[in-house]
């Protein structure tokens, strides 16, 4: 395989934060980007990583970035305008970086919408506690501050990569139903697709094989990926976009008072919330709704008219099957209202052949049903594609890389959202790491086989409600 340099980056990298992202990312830049190695600096507090990184970066930050610090250390390593700071951390303001990164010229990209340490668990109102919120700060900025230097917020593999998969999924989904071939160029054209297609709504429908050589011990949280992550964001509130076409709404479900108005959220953990959805390999399942930036970008981008009362919106949500070792820690972790001590991202090497993590996006509701569009990647695949990461892994570092290459392409678009960027070109960097990147329609629906011994409020008129996909027995 040759790898493309795509661009040159003039000016510090910086990368913060050396965990599972971290550590997938940073082959990958080295790979693809040309860059003065003397100039490149890793923050990462764990001092476990420490020798690690001194013997293969030149330069290693092993304080922790805080609100009180983080102007002084990355300023520190700023040298006048250009450079990329790429950040990879829990435990840090996007917000609060990706603005001083801006305010100095500093091309800036992450994959979530992550607040300062304390925030998750420290914050009383469940309103400010959803991604909602957070996501509407970035929204704000955005407004306020329009154009100059490029900050991608949120461009992993979800949020990220899935919002470009939707775009594939309409496209395809065009073709299929004898509408033509034609490429929306604005905001506007893409919604309006998605309403002349009649898409009732979007899950972020995954599924995660990946299983472990050895079994999960009790009092172990295992994952494939930020085990932190996954734990804060699984106790934040159950949250989704909210729909034009949806008549019945859960009654702990809670609207915006100010915002774009795509969402609304459960009183409920997301990933004690569990919902009907689809996926190649298992067909039907459960997954967590757990919330995503995605949930509420989607929702938003695909509304026609008014925020408040949309001609158009599809519901949209993330519809999470992690892989089994995770299901089980939270299991055990809501069972006994105790988070584990032991947390444990899985490794490449401790997975058994045959695990994938399928990721998609399932539009559905429309007049071919349903459609999951996505990837298909392999742990074994992974491994002969770039060091240091799984299968999860790379979906996500793979989208950084697609992410930091439109913004290098790109260096004064402003703070942008991944349905904002050219889908296109972002997919053309990413394929080459994504496996089998597939569209599967399925004639299944959350109406299916469902079981009839014990009474359920169903709407049997439109298989696709929200009330049918919420598991509320
Ligand atoms: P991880 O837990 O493996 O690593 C996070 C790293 O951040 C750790 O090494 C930790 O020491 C470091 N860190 C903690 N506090 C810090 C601070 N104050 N300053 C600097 N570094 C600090 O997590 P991960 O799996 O590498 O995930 C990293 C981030 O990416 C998380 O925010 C996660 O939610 C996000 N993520 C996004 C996607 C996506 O698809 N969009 C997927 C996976 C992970």
């Amino acid at each position: 395989m040759t790898h493309p340099v795509y661009a040159r980056i003039e000016g510090p990298v910086i990368l913060i934060g050396f965990g599972s992202i971290g550590r997938g990312t940073l082959p990958l830049i080295e790979r693809h980007f040309d860059f003065d190695r003397e100039k490149l600096t890793v923050i990462e507090p764990n001092p476990a990583l420490t020798d690690e990184l001194k013997a293969r970066v030149p330069n290693v930050v092993t304080e922790a970035l805080t609100e009180a610090n983080y102007r002084d250390i990355l300023g520190g390593l700023f040298q006048g305008s250009g450079g990329f700071v790429v950040n990879l951390s829990v435990d840090t303001s996007s917000l609060d970086i990706m603005k001083f990164c801006r305010e100095n010229g500093v091309l800036y990209i992450d994959t979530v919408v992550e607040p300062w340490a304390g925030y998750y668990f420290g914050t009383e109102d469940n309103a400010a506690r959803t991604n909602y919120a957070l996501r509407q700060a970035v929204r704000d900025e955005k407004a306020a501050n329009p154009g100059g230097t490029t900050a991608v917020s949120c461009c992993g593999a979800n949020p990220g990569m899935v919002s470009w998969f939707v775009k594939e999924a309409l496209l395809m989904l065009q073709r299929d139903t004898g509408r033509g071939e034609s490429v929306p160029e604005t905001r506007e054209g893409w919604a309006k697709l998605m309403q002349d297609l009649d898409v009732w709504g979007v899950h972020i429908a995954e599924r995660d094989t990946q299983v472990r050589l050895t079994p999960r011990e009790p009092g172990h949280f295992v994952n494939t990926w930020s085990v932190e992550g996954f734990i804060a964001e699984g106790f934040q509130p159950a949250e989704l976009g909210w729909g034009s076409k949806e008549t019945w709404r859960p009654e702990n479900s809670h609207s915006h008072s100010k915002g774009c108005m795509a969402g609304i959220w459960l009183e409920q953990p997301g990933a004690n919330t569990r919902i009907k959805t689809w996926c190649p390999t298992p067909g039907p399942q459960f997954g967590f709704l757990v919330t995503h930036n995605e949930a509420i970008s989607i929702a938003d981008y695909y509304t026609v008219g008014a925020p408040d009362a949309p001609d158009y919106r599809p519901t949209c949500h993330y519809a999470y099957h992690p892989c089994d070792d995770a299901v089980l820690s939270l299991h055990e972790m809501f069972g006994s209202n105790q988070i584990q001590e032991v947390h444990h991202i899985l490794d490449v090497d401790e997975i058994e052949p045959g695990g994938i993590d399928e990721l998609g996006v399932l539009l559905f509701g429309h007049e071919k049903n349903a459609l999951w569009y996505g990837s298909r990647l392999s742990n074994e695949e992974t491994k002969s594609l770039a060091p240091d990461q799984n299968a999860t892994g790379l979906q996500v570092t793979s989208a950084v890389l697609a992410g930091m290459v439109w913004a290098l392409e790109n260096p004064e678009a402003g703070i942008v959202e991944t349905d904002e960027m050219d889908h296109k070109r972002c997919l053309e960097v990413q394929l080459p790491y994504l496996g089998p990147v597939e569209g599967h329609y399925t004639d299944w629906t959350p109406l299916t086989d469902r079981q009839t011994q014990f009474p359920e409020d169903l709407d049997e008129a439109n298989p696709w409600a929200f009330r049918n996909v919420l598991e509320r027995l």
